[in-house]
């Protein structure tokens, strides 16, 4: 019989399972769409659950169906997604597990994601009869600005169960957010959308003792850096915000000479798609401005990467029940604002109601203001998390299953 308490014991008991898969991907993490490795641990470890499993085309992506036992043929159907990919960091951080590549690093804790995924498909296999729809496991490469969810889309995943899927969850787990073993999220924007923003200011070379002569694009790139600001905190609502941050800049290569060509490069932030839509109008006005005052050229590319991670009301709502059922109230947390990373897990949200959950994954005895961010060579997820991640996935397969086919 069916009851979230079961759910929590059974990850409890598979924990070591999950456990020892999430050190194996730790020790061989892999990079980008093509990971594998990767992909072929998953495999064997789906292998003995019976699934209709789908291979990525461009990608090593795995895609899983699970038939409900209890299905009729138009039975509703809820995806659970674990990226899978890692970082080119070269990891140093303490634990035993640690990378032996040298140079990549589970540094955003995704080895846990696909370790958790993997749990639940063998507890939700289990209990197969229980289940009032189908369940697809997408498990995702290229998540770290590769679009592995965009790849995933196009090759069909949120149909491979049949229909589009009803509702779709993620989960990310945090080294330095949170309480260890809280799970939060928030409705609405949950976390930012991020472009690329390219710049190359084209002026006229000379020597540094007579600008006047020349036409200099350092001066002129400069002025659009400091402008940029002025133009997030005067034609940007500040409840609304805007990140822009330059993180490349270069020009010239003697200090007495003024160069020919100057080059900027930014990272874009924002929390609404409507603000994203106005940045496209108000970046490339301003910065054209700038250049036609001092009478340069200017080639600019605003290239969006990931849109704002945009959380369904109604089903962060029911994740965080889910999360109160399976173990009480103080293990969910509503965040006050999103983060200002981004996720192509919004890519599923564009297109399917669902949410993103984080999981804070603290080593133990570490507070969050002490802990190394995700991303850092530093930063250490605790295993203890992993049986709480895996009941969650499990339990919103289920209970919303349950939902949908009684609407
Ligand atoms: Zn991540």
């Amino acid at each position: 019989m069916y009851s979230s308490e079961n759910i929590v014991s059974d990850a409890r008991h598979l924990a070591p399972e999950i456990q020892k898969l999430r050190h194996e991907l730790h020790r061989q993490p892999e990079v980008g769409l093509d990971l594998p490795l990767t992909q072929q641990r998953v495999l064997e470890w789906l292998e003995p659950l019976g699934f209709e499993v789908t291979l990525g085309q461009e990608l090593s992506s795995v895609t899983a169906v699970l038939r409900g036992g209890a299905a009729r043929d138009d039975a509703p159907s809820v995806l659970l997604r674990g990226d899978m990919d890692a970082l080119p960091v070269r990891e140093k951080s303490n634990v035993s597990y640690a990378s032996q590549t040298g140079n990549t690093m589970h540094a955003c804790g995704h080895d846990l994601h696909t370790a958790m995924l993997a749990g639940a498909a063998t507890i939700l296999a289990d209990r197969r009869d229980q289940l009032a729809g189908d369940v697809v496991f997408m498990f995702q490469p290229g998540e770290e600005g590769f679009d592995g969810a965009g790849h995933m889309i196009s090759e069909g995943v949120l149909e491979a169960a049949g229909a589009t899927v009803d509702a779709a969850f993620g989960l990310h787990v945090m080294s330095a957010l949170g309480t260890s073993g809280q799970f939060m999220s928030r409705p609405g924007p949950v976390m930012s959308s991020s472009a690329g923003l390219f710049v190359t200011v084209h002026g006229q070379g000379g020597h540094g003792s007579a600008p006047f002569l020349a036409k200099d694009p350092v001066y002129v790139a400069a002025e659009m850096v400091t402008a940029m600001q002025g133009m997030v905190t005067r034609r940007f609502d500040v409840f609304d915000p805007v990140v822009i941050s330059v993180g490349v800049f270069e020009g010239g290569h003697a200090r007495n000479v003024i160069p020919e060509t100057a080059h900027f490069e930014a990272t874009v932030r924002s929390f609404s798609r409507e603000t994203f839509a106005a940045l496209e109008q108000e970046l490339p006005r301003l910065l054209r401005g700038i250049a036609s005052a001092h009478g340069v050229d200017v080639e600019i590319e605003l290239r969006p990467e990931y849109p704002v991670t945009i959380n369904h009301e109604s089903e962060t709502a029911f994740a965080s029940r889910a999360v109160v059922e399976l173990f009480d109230e103080s293990a969910y947390a509503q965040m006050a604002n999103p983060l200002a990373g981004s996720e192509d897990f919004s890519r599923v949200l564009e297109h399917v109601p669902g949410a993103f959950i984080f999981l804070s994954a603290l080593a133990p005895g570490i507070e969050a203001s002490e802990a190394q961010f995700n991303h850092s060579p530093f930063a250490e997820f605790s295993d203890e998390v992993l049986p709480k991640g895996t009941a969650l996935y499990t339990h919103l397969a289920i209970s919303k299953l349950a939902e949908l086919s009684a609407n």
